[in-house]
């Protein structure tokens, strides 16, 4: 202690009030330095996945394992600032397969994930793909959808997501096992796994075909996180051969091999990388995505859920255009199920629900409107099932 005329000072305020008048930092401001220096994600995997909820519905199991994926991620781009002593242990990437039949969330969840981390994200499908050389677009051209995401920072870009849509359909098929060149099939696989594992590549930032007097951008691909889906349609068939062939012996039991369903999307569930080979798509790709996860077919309950639930849900979003009227605009729980059921018949997941929203809707939106003097509707299972009119209700005079 220091000691003046009535009045002590220790030294570590000495020093620290030295420095205030030196005008440094406050010495509590001792934070850890922060790891986001370009923005990446401080999210644990469970808050990851809560954020994921908000918008899609059940598909927990698939919510989970990209929760875990992308906290490893984005911790390997960070690592080594954080553990010195593990310098020469090098994390691989772990590239994300969602497999699950068309309609089920995986655009959604690719897309909301990068919402939700607020990284640059694109959508690029592998069917338009061509290996170079061929009439089609150059793999590049989905890093030129990225670098459009996000007004061209290369930064940003190169910690971005990436979702590689349809990708079972570059999977070359056993059948024409090749005497001809397989111009979109393994070519293609070939060229994904360039950008996969990590590469610099010269992208033409306008997209398609690259040509010689191009500007090319350089885009560094080894922390963009790339995530496949994809409906896998046979490959079902092929882990049920698998399945059922390995309980034939001494411990066979009938029950269970009879249980297996090729055509129940459950049984994606048990896939293994093996699967995927014999699927037709090549050994170094699956070893390039090693999170396989497997999407469900959504439960009539789940798919009533999407009407109602997630943030921008399609009744919330037809509620908001009718309350932008003065008009209180309700479904009823029937009403709910008939949608439902109808959207089961198109075949196309919960892709289904907003064309028989917008069939619904359609002749309601012309006729309901505050001109009608309209104050509230109702929609009800007979207007799904039946074109019946909505109930209504007439504005109130004070409205
Ligand atoms: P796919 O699995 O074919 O990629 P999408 O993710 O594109 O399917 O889903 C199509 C639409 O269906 C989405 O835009 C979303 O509105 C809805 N949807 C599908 N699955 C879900 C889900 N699990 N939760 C909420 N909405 C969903």
């Amino acid at each position: 202690m220091v000691a003046g005329p009535d009045v002590y000072i220790c030294d570590r305020c000495i020093r620290e009030a030295a420095g205030i008048v030196r005008g440094d930092a406050p010495a509590t401001d001792r934070s850890p330095p922060s790891r986001d220096r370009t923005g990446a994600p401080q999210m644990a995997p469970h808050e990851i996945k809560s954020a994921l909820d908000a918008y899609v519905i059940g598909q927990d199991r698939a919510k989970k394992a990209m929760a875990v994926a992308v906290y490893n991620h984005y911790k390997r781009v960070d690592g080594d600032r954080y553990v010195p002593d593990y310098q020469d242990v090098e994390l691989e990437k772990s590239n994300i397969l969602l497999i699950g039949p068309t309609g089920t969330g995986k655009t959604l969840l690719a897309q909301t994930l990068a919402r939700v981390l607020d990284v640059p994200f694109s959508i690029s499908d592998a069917t338009a793909l061509t290996e170079a050389g061929y009439v089609g677009e150059d793999v590049e051209s989905i890093l030129s959808n990225l670098l459009r995401s996000c007004d061209f920072d290369v930064d940003a870009a190169e910690r971005g997501i990436i979702y590689i849509d349809e990708v079972d359909k570059v999977a070359r098929k056993a059948e024409n096992a090749s005497i001809t060149r397989d111009v979109s099939g393994e070519g293609v696989q070939q060229a994904l796994l360039k950008l996969l594992e990590g590469t610099e590549a010269g992208v033409p930032p306008k997209g398609g075909r690259k040509h010689p007097e191009q500007s090319l951008v350089t885009v560094d691909t080894r922390n963009i996180l790339f995530i496949c889906g994809g409906a896998f349609d046979g490959l079902g068939q092929i882990i049920a051969r698998r399945l059922s062939s390995s309980s034939i012996g001494f411990f066979s039991d009938r029950d269970d091999k009879d249980r297996i369903d090729a055509d129940d999307p459950a049984i994606f569930q048990h896939v293994e990388p093996d699967d995927l080979l014999k699927f037709g798509l090549i050994p170094e790709l699956v070893g390039r995505l090693p999170a396989v996860t497997a999407l469900n077919a959504l439960s009539d309950d789940e798919m009533k859920r999407i009407l109602t639930e997630p943030r921008n849900a399609l009744v919330k979003q037809y509620q908001k255009l009718f309350a932008m009227d003065g008009i209180d605009l309700a479904f009823g729980d029937d009403a709910l199920d008939a949608i439902v059921d109808r959207a089961r018949t198109l075949g196309t997941g919960a892709r289904g629900l907003r064309s028989v929203m917008e069939d619904v809707m359609l002749d309601i939106m012309f006729d309901v409107h505050p001109h009608a003097g309209v104050g509230s509707c109702r929609v009800t299972a007979r207007t799904v099932r039946d074109n019946a009119p909505p109930l209504l209700d007439e504005r109130k005079a004070s409205a």
